[in-house]
């Protein structure tokens, strides 16, 4: 088994991702698969009474349904969804007050580094960043107003592993601080945070969780009480809600889940392989490779890697540009985590907002390619990669 070492697969994965919440008895049609309703406003029976349901914005049967299967796949009791991502983290970062300070991973997703330094922060709370691969820099950035903790794992573009349960541990020393794990490159199928004590997870489910590149949205998944009865109340006072439609297919997506992340794990992981036996390659950073500098971290908190990594080659620029567009199966473009496999060059793509004097120090150099591995055959993908670099040097 090429996940050997690893966190064992959770047994029962794929039975609760078919039915948790997908009960066919809760509609009065009995409908095996859940419909869409697009009814934004429902009968009451009386003045002031509900059944369940008063106005889309504060409940919608689809999204109930997506909701309860989200939760239960990530072993926890409450989801909560929302219009994207990044509506996901801004929502959660209004659990805060003016004046509350959030520590945060220094190689966050662009779009939170973005929201925290020129959103959040207009707003009255205090963002800083650090290494939480070093727990001494975590010991040390943590303050008397710190609320929460920012973290994501692995990162990107460099995949580095954070330890979740040793950050957990040193944080809950300090007081009552939500620790929240971005948790969108690898799903629940391969990392369960709430597991290692975290406070919520937090998904773009754009990228894997849906997996078929056409829905924008996010999720938190919980399993306090009182925190997940603040978020309700933000998810219907601010507003950034999912579409009963984008709910059906992310719920429909979630089927499948299991079978698309197995053979992300093994897909990637064969690529990783071939990649670092090329002469032109320098360095494979992949969580599921013995070089990985945090490979025993990973084993013990995830059970396998997915289909996105970086890798380093001997050329410059010149050479990558030419590299990625010699590419036939893989297609040159931005995100990740669909079915169809993607390349990029974080340096000039994703990452170009980043200064570059922060690039340089993190290692995102203009050799730096990023690979999201689909679900098409490891041979095609590797044939591909063969005859770009014969192209490109
Ligand atoms: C894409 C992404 C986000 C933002 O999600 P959107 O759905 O694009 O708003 C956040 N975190 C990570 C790790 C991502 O890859």
């Amino acid at each position: 088994m090429e996940n050997q070492g690893f966190l064992k697969d959770k047994v029962g994965f794929a039975s609760v991702a078919i039915h948790a919440g997908q009960d066919p008895e809760k509609w009065k049609s009995a409908a095996v698969v859940p419909p869409i309703v697009t009814a934004t406003t429902f009968k009451q029976p009386a003045t002031a009474e509900h059944t369940g349901f008063k106005y889309a914005r504060s409940g919608n049967p689809t999204r109930n349904t997506l909701e309860e299967c989200l939760a239960a796949l990530d072993g926890g009791k409450h989801a909560v969804t929302f219009a994207s991502g990044l509506a996901t983290t801004n929502t959660i970062v209004a659990l805060l007050n003016k004046g509350d300070h959030v520590l945060s991973c220094d190689d966050v997703y662009g779009g939170t580094n973005r929201l925290f330094r020129n959103v959040s922060t207009r707003q009255g709370i205090e963002v800083t960043f650090t290494d939480f691969t070093d727990l001494d820099k975590v010991k040390n950035a943590i303050q008397d107003n710190t609320k929460m903790i920012w973290l994501e794992t692995p990162s990107n573009p460099l995949l580095k592993v954070l330890d979740i349960a040793a950050v957990v541990k040193e944080v809950k020393k300090r007081g009552d601080i939500i620790v929240v794990v971005d948790n969108t490159f690898l799903t629940c199928y391969l990392q369960r945070p709430l597991d290692f004590g975290a406070d919520i997870v937090m998904y773009s489910l754009t990228k894997y969780m849906n997996g078929h590149s056409d829905v924008i949205m996010g999720a938190a998944v919980l399993n306090d009480s009182a925190l997940v009865q603040k978020l309700r109340f933000l998810q219907n006072a601010m507003g950034a809600v999912p579409a009963p439609f984008d709910c059906y297919l992310v719920n429909r997506s979630l089927k499948t889940l299991a079978l698309r992340m197995q053979r992300h794990r093994t897909s990637s992981l064969a690529i990783a392989k071939w990649l670092q036996q090329h002469p032109k390659v320098t360095e494979v950073m992949h969580p599921g490779l013995p070089t990985h500098p945090q490979h025993e971290i990973a084993k013990k908190q995830t059970s396998g890697h997915s289909g996105v990594f970086s890798f380093k080659h001997s050329g410059g620029l010149k050479e990558s540009r030419k590299f990625l567009s010699s590419l036939k199966v893989f297609t040159l473009a931005e995100s990740l985590g669909g079915y169809e496999s993607l390349a990029g060059l974080p340096s000039l793509m994703t990452h170009a907002s980043v200064p570059e004097q922060q690039r340089a120090e993190l290692g995102i150099t203009d050799s730096l390619i990023r690979l999201s591995v689909g679900l098409e055959d490891t041979e095609d993908l590797i044939e591909d990669l063969s005859q770009a670099f014969n192209a490109s040097f």
